[in-house]
């Protein structure tokens, strides 16, 4: 499997198990899309990322493509 390491922002070990994986934010990076922030499934609700934040990510992201 290739690609970037899905690690569990929580515990910061290697989500191998894609079914394991979910989404709970998103971080904005400095120069570029940024990146998504993921989770085990257990541990998911145990981040302390502000969903807030992330609401603030999705309208940002979506403002900017309508115009
Ligand atoms: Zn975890």
């Amino acid at each position: 499997m290739t690609g970037p390491a899905r690690v569990c922002r929580h515990c910061d070990e290697v989500i191998t198990d894609p079914e394991d994986a979910v989404i709970v934010g998103h971080d904005a990076g400095n120069s570029g899309p940024g990146w998504t922030v993921w989770a085990h499934r257990d541990h998911a609700e145990l981040v302390d990322t502000l969903p807030d934040d992330f609401l603030r990510v999705l309208l940002s992201v979506w403002g900017a493509q309508v115009r």
